[in-house]
């Protein structure tokens, strides 16, 4: 469903991701580590194109986005991508929050908008917050809205960056049970993700970046047996 191939990219003369291929297979869950710096955040970038490469292929749900006559929408569409920040509405509660792209984007009617909104929220464990607003919620929760956001869209492929790093460690869980959930429920996903025993349980793949550059991929059990020194290190120092 998602294959990078040979991407490279520089921002001015720094040269952010170099050479970097892999797959992702249907209703796989790939793990992408690495220390800060590395270029996760940018390479999960380049796959929804929010940011474009300056060398090789993406391909995306069928589209290849490296194409000039990419259909830009039909990939927001398939693909969900949920942050650090999850830059809710204030002013909208949260069901409002969750059917705003599906109102903007999909032409439904209003019963089909709830019922895909109650659908989602039900998905990450909030049916029962449709009517709360953001400031009324924990980070945990507000975050569990930002996915529920993006599943309203239906999406075919599921991309998370990070998305725990600014939670409270007791609210870290809630939201790796959400995700684990998804995974479990057949959503491909790619995470960036500095959650080493979460990567271990959930993902099937693990891509290790280090400047740039794949530099260890393979199942998520290569985590126990590292075979560079870099990846030794950092499995050892996330401990
Ligand atoms: P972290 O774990 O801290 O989120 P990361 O692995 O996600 O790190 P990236 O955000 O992909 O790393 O950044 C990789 C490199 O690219 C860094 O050196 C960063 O400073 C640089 N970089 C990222 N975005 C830009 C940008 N828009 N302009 C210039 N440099 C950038
Ligand atoms: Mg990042």
């Amino acid at each position: 469903i998602v294959k990078v191939e040979s991407v490279s990219k520089s921002f001015g003369p720094t040269r952010v991701l170099e050479d970097v291929s892999f797959q992702v297979e249907p209703g796989s869950v790939v793990a992408v580590i690495g220390r800060s710096g590395s270029g996760k955040s940018t390479a999960l970038r380049c796959i929804d194109r929010l940011e474009t490469v300056d060398q090789g292929r993406i391909e995306v749900c069928g589209h290849d986005i490296t194409a000039p006559g990419l259909n830009l929408q039909q990939l927001r569409r398939d693909v969900g991508i949920v942050f650090q920040s999850y830059n809710l509405f204030p002013h909208m509660t949260v069901e409002q929050n969750v059917m705003l792209a599906p109102r903007l984007v999909l032409k439904r009617n209003r019963a089909e908008l709830r019922h895909g909104a109650d659908a989602a929220l039900a998905q990450v464990g909030l049916a029962d917050k449709a009517g709360a607003y953001p400031s009324q919620l924990s980070g945990g929760q507000q975050q569990r809205v930002a996915i529920a956001r993006s599943l309203a869209m239906s999406p075919k492929l599921m991309l998370f960056d990070e998305v725990t790093s600014a939670l409270d460690p007791e609210l870290t869980g809630e939201v790796l049970r959400v995700m684990e959930k998804l995974a479990a429920d057949g959503m491909t996903m790619i995470l960036v993700t500095h959650e080493m025993a979460f990567a271990r349980k959930v993902a099937d793949e693990v891509v290790f970046m280090h400047r740039g550059k794949v530099w260890e991929h393979g199942p998520a059990a290569m985590l126990d047996a590292p075979v560079t020194e870099e990846l030794h290190n950092f499995v050892g120092s996330s401990l």
